[in-house]
Order: structure tokens, then sequence, then C-alpha cells
């Protein structure tokens, strides 16, 4: 069973890092350049990459943002 990746929207800053690594798994929702807190990523294909892909996802975010990405069983 592979593990599934979860966005939580409450952490993310949509800085789209998720998705430019991944767009076969990540999406942005919401109106883009509008409030902040309606533009956040989401997983639409939990399946759609590798886990090694999804890894990378996971690995750039960048200083201040904690809303990486998580996997779960
Ligand atoms: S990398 Fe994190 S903060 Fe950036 S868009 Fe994806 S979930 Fe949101």
């Amino acid at each position: 069973m592979p593990r599934i990746p979860v966005v939580d929207q409450d952490e993310c800053i949509s800085c789209e890092v998720c998705v430019s690594i991944c767009p076969e798994v990540f999406r942005m929702e919401g109106e883009e350049g509008g409030d902040h807190h309606h533009h956040k990523s989401f997983v639409y294909n939990p399946t759609g990459a590798s886990e090694e892909k999804i890894e990378q996802a996971r690995q750039p975010v960048s200083t201040g943002n904690k809303a990486k990405p998580v996997l779960r069983k």
C-alpha cells in the first residue's frame, strides 16, 4: 500500500513548490492573486507519481514554510 500525500491547507502558504515539482499529484485551487487563504495546494491525484517524486515535492520547502505535504499510510 503506497503512502498517500495529504496537504494541510491550514499550513499551506501557497508557494506552489509542490505543484511545480509534482504537478501529477498536486494542484492549486482557489483564486490566484486573491486572498492568500483561498489559494491552496491540494492533492487531486494521490497516486499520480512515484513516492520518490512526491518526496522531492516535500523537500525544497523554503525557509519559514512549514507546510510540506505529508505522506500518510
Ligand atoms: S509546498 Fe507547501 S506551502 Fe507550498 S504550495 Fe505546496 S503545500 Fe502549500
